[in-house]
């Protein structure tokens, strides 16, 4: 594991925050996963830029520049030697002593830790997972990648409990997305999720998928969809990151489609495994 701290190698022993850093006390900071197949970055380009939207949004001045935090990934990925690996990259508005205004001066606190990543089991994908439905009751700027996580946290965990593989989340009976995945479902052959508002994070993989589609001349649309819809699907699966394209097979216990990865499904995730062969940026 190689970690950078304010664009310092530090050994992952000796790597601290200060006990006032506001990431620590208000989740006052936002993040990003950006994966590495065979010694490439799979999109940090478009992860970078989702970062600069986020910190613009929260009034998070990058005092330390965008170009600058590149280069700490790339450098970082050479030095661990990893072929395969998931960079974690956080930063948050400084250490300052606690109050709830802003620090006058930014001076941000700012992390990139590199470690192996291996792939999920194959069976996953081969015979889709499960899920179980959760209320979602985050705040209403869930389009930003704060560190504040303790929602989709607590609903991970029931997911665990539930012996599920991912959480879906619904607003007043309409599906969102998941604790840490976006969600699609086919409806008349149709791949739907929803569009992408503050209500949900626009995934970088949910984007590559919605390309996939239009590469590939599969119907799809960016709307809303209920819980009636979800359970009624013909396919589901979720997309994210270190997810990427999972199928779900069955719902609180209840059998979707076939209850095995659909033919939109498999076709999306056939094409999304040959991106991760050469995406290169
Ligand atoms: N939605 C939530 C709440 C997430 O936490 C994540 C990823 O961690 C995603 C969606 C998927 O986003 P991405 O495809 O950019 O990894």
């Amino acid at each position: 594991t190689v970690v950078y701290l304010n664009g310092e190698r530090v050994d992952y022993e000796n790597a601290r925050i200060s006990v006032e850093d506001r990431g620590f006390q208000f989740g006052d900071g936002i993040y990003e996963v950006v994966r590495v197949y065979g010694g490439r970055f799979f999109y940090l380009d478009r992860h970078l830029a989702r970062m600069k939207k986020g910190a613009d949004e929260i009034y998070l001045d990058m005092d330390f520049g965008l170009d600058n935090l590149e280069k700490v990934c790339r450098q970082a990925l050479k030095e661990s030697g990893f072929k395969d690996a998931s960079v974690y990259i956080q930063v948050t508005r400084g250490a300052y002593p606690r109050q709830h205004t802003f620090p006058p001066e930014s001076s941000c606190t700012w992390v990139v830790i590199v470690r192996e990543a291996k792939a999920q089991p194959r069976e996953f994908y081969e015979n889709g997972v499960m899920g179980i439905t959760v209320p979602d009751e985050r705040w209403n700027r869930c389009n930003i990648k704060t560190v504040q996580l303790l929602a989709n946290s607590i609903a991970k965990e029931k997911a665990k409990k539930a012996g599920a593989y991912e959480a879906i989340f619904h607003r007043g009976g309409c599906v969102t997305e998941a604790s840490s995945s976006n969600v699609f479902i086919v409806r008349n052959k149709k791949l739907l999720t929803h569009p992408a508002n503050n209500f949900i994070l626009h995934g970088i993989t949910r984007g590559v998928v919605l390309e996939i589609a239009r590469d590939n001349k599969i119907d799809y649309s960016e709307e809303v969809f209920s819980l009636q819809d979800l359970f009624e699907a013909e396919e589901v699966f979720v997309s994210g990151t270190m997810t990427e394209v999972m199928p779900i097979v069955k719902i609180d216990g209840k059998i979707i489609g076939d209850g095995v990865p659909g033919e939109i499904t498999r076709s999306i995730m056939k094409a999304y495994d040959a991106l991760t062969k050469t995406i290169d940026q």
